[in-house]
């Protein structure tokens, strides 16, 4: 059977897999050459970004000076990106996949399956879901999760890294697996969705403490201890609310390796640091420095507090408590070390 993929989304990282996804299927012949990539559309410079990509080639918004096999046809068309598809590639910043789902449903053929690789969850009225779970149960069809200490313009620039994919179906991983997998982007799949996909939500909300350090000048040993106390409260969330994710997990890149390099290179440090230098809102801080991009770890760290103060369990997870309360409670910023 040939396997067709498409790709929802088109930012930083969805660029950037495109061009590895793009380049695997025409190495095996069971792949449909043509990759459709969802872009929502905008204008840059007075044109569709869409007639850009198809034109150069290039997401000259979200991932400048990288060019993309020119077998990635770029489409505005949700429904038409995925109408004749098998594998979807979800790849949106987490505040849009609940509406994307909700677009998509009754939309696609009967024998697809998913692959997420958004870092978040979704939070609503009653309670929190992972977003393999929402795609599952909205869309009626398996999905994989691929995370891993991966920024995207590093990954685009074919730099050695690793990264994780988390299935319930071996054959569903080892399908995934082949169109991610390279020499310098190194999968390995694991039977644990929900610690891969745990692991990589819960980062963000770290990756903001890591920031805060950066922007008060705490230096490294400060640094270090955000990071394991950060690991520390990731791993006893996710084995605190589901009870099968392996310790194993949180030593894949998925786990501690994807906390590194988000505390030493990602948005969600670069915008907490200003944060810090420059008294402005997060808000207001994405809009200036992201052009267009989405920060994850404060709208995160929103939902956790969400669950754990219905819980009652806001003391039990001191750091990602005090980091919510920093984005949202005008907390002083010295407080991330000082209510730990
Ligand atoms: P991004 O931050 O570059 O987000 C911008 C994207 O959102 C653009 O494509 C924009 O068109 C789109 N968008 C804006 N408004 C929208 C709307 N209303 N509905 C739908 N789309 C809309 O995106 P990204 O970096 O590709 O992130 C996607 C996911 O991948 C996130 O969960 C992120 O955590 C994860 N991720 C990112 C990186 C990275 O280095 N950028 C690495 C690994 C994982
Ligand atoms: P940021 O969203 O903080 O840039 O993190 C990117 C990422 O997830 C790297 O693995």
């Amino acid at each position: 059977m040939t396997e067709k993929v498409a790709l929802i989304g088109s930012g930083n990282w969805g660029s950037a897999v495109a061009k590895i996804v793009g380049t695997n299927v025409k190495n095996f012949t069971h792949f449909d050459k043509e990759v459709k990539m969802w872009v929502y559309e905008e204008q840059v410079n007075g044109q569709n970004l869409t007639d850009i990509i198809n034109t150069k080639h290039e997401n000259v918004k979200y991932l400048p000076g990288i060019k993309l096999p020119e077998n990635v046809v770029a489409c505005p068309d949700l429904i038409r990106t995925c109408a004749d598809a098998t594998m979807l590639v979800f790849v949106v910043p987490h505040q849009f996949v609940v509406s994307v789902c909700k677009q998509l449903k009754g939309n696609i053929p009967d024998n697809c399956k998913a692959i997420s690789l958004i870092k978040g969850i979704d939070v609503n009225d009653h309670g929190f879901r992972l977003i393999t779970d929402m795609i599952q149960d909205s869309l009626g069809i398996r999905s994989c999760v691929l995370s891993g200490a991966n920024i995207a313009t590093e990954v685009a620039e074919g730099r050695f890294c690793e990264t994780t994919i988390g299935y319930r179906n071996r054959t569903d991983g080892e399908l995934f697996k082949e169109i991610f997998h390279t020499r310098n982007f190194r999968v390995n799949i694991i039977e644990d969705v929900i610690g891969v996909e745990l692991c990589g939500a819960l980062k963000n909300i770290i990756a903001v403490g890591g920031g805060l350090v950066d922007g008060l000048k705490l230096g490294a040993n400060t640094k270090a201890a955000i990071i394991r106390i950060g690991l520390y409260e990731m791993r006893k969330f996710a084995q605190m609310f589901y009870k099968d994710v392996k310790d194993e997990t949180f030593f894949e890149s998925c786990g501690v390796a994807d906390l590194i390099t988000t505390c030493a290179g990602g948005r969600n440090r670069k915008v907490a640091e200003a944060h810090v230098t420059t008294g402005k809102s997060f808000d207001q801080l994405e809009l200036e420095m992201l052009n267009g991009q989405k920060l994850q770890g404060t709208s995160t760290a929103k939902d956790m507090y969400g669950i754990l103060s219905k819980k009652g369990l806001c003391h039990e997870f001191p750091l990602m408590t005090t980091i919510y309360r920093i984005c949202y409670e005008n907390l002083p910023s010295i407080k991330i070390v000082e209510d730990i």
